[in-house]
């Protein structure tokens, strides 16, 4: 998954943009989503996920024609990136007006931090600007960096290397850690690096564990999941 946010002051076409790009890679065959940073409430009152909000559930789920969560706490762009399960599962989401993230962004206004792939004016595109913005976020966006500032990509740290993706220099395949991403470890929803020597451990060892227990007859392939509750959080 990777994560290209749009950003820019108010009334400078952000959502409009966000559209166009989700429009033109969807058309390229990716699995899209979006985030928008908002200070609205969009549960309105009164209404009956409203209700069920007000009386302290911690998660009010709507279904219908669409299904829609509303989750009852702040949360910030880190937590929503790396919790929500389906947000993983897609190619591409373009979150809009989290300025302050480092995340490649396009900018309906000027700006020129690290993180900037371009700046555009969104009531003068083309056609075929849309289009090359498209290949720029393929080429120049990433999504979770590992951190673990191996340095074997050139670069002496995983946000060097970032922002290296985000001038053309390179791309996010070239992380010499992306093919050990094969273990992942949360501590208190925040994501540990692992080396991968230490994936390879845990790997085995919790694998091997698991072939002594009763399990379906597709065994552990796949995804494993084991949660360790080390008393109150
Ligand atoms: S190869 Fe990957 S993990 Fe190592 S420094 Fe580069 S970006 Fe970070």
């Amino acid at each position: 998954m990777k994560i290209l946010g749009i950003v820019g002051t108010q009334n400078t076409g952000k959502t409009t943009l966000v559209a166009l790009i989700a429009s033109e890679l969807v058309k390229r065959g990716y699995n899209v989503g979006t985030i928008k940073h908002t200070h609205h409430d969009f549960d309105l009152e009164g209404k009956d996920t409203w209700k069920h909000r007000q009386a302290g559930a911690k998660l009010v789920v709507g279904s219908g024609e669409r299904t829609f969560f509303l989750i009852n706490e702040r949360m910030d762009l880190d937590k929503i990136l790396k919790n929500i399960k389906f947000i993983k599962d897609l190619d591409y989401i373009i979150v809009e007006g989290f300025k302050f993230a480092s995340y490649p962004k396009i900018s309906t206004t000027e700006a020129n931090d690290d993180y900037t792939i371009k700046n555009v004016d969104v009531f003068n595109l083309k056609d075929e600007d849309i289009s090359s913005l498209a290949d720029l976020v393929e080429k120049r966006t990433y999504g979770f960096i590992s951190n673990t500032d191996c340095g074997n990509c050139g670069y002496n740290t995983c946000m060097e290397m970032a922002k290296g993706i985000v001038k053309g220099e390179i791309s996010e395949e070239e992380c010499k850690m992306k093919k050990f991403d094969e273990v992942e470890l949360f501590i208190q929803d925040k994501n540990i690096p692992l080396n991968p020597f230490v994936q390879d451990i845990l790997k085995k060892g919790i694998l091997g564990m698991l072939k002594t227990l009763k399990t379906d007859e597709k065994g552990t392939q796949g995804k494993v999941e084991l949660l360790i509750r080390n008393g109150p959080e």
